[in-house]
């Protein structure tokens, strides 16, 4: 391998690297701010048998989800469904 070879495949490495990096940082940054979409867990605006979002773990009253992006109603269920302790 020339010299110039050598140089050039180095600077690509260190350019993909970096841009591997870069990646990485806005993917966590994604999974540090986003929620679900509804779409995702199956929500819908009615429960599912005594199922529904108030009486699941990720209830935040009045009217949202710890996990699951958008408004919430009370009487809402989705697939992720946990049963409060
Ligand atoms: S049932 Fe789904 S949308 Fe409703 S509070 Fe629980 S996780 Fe959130």
């Amino acid at each position: 391998m020339s010299e110039d070879n050598v140089r050039t495949t180095s600077r690509r490495n260190v350019l993909q690297a970096g841009v591997a990096v870069l990646a990485t940082g806005a993917a966590a940054g994604a999974r540090a701010q986003e929620k679900i979409e509804k779409s995702m867990v199956m929500y819908q605006e009615k429960p599912n048998g005594d199922q529904q979002c108030n009486k699941c773990l990720h209830w935040q009253p009045p009217g949202s989800c710890a996990i699951v992006a958008g408004p919430i109603i009370p009487t809402g269920w989705c697939g992720a469904f946990a049963p409060k302790p």
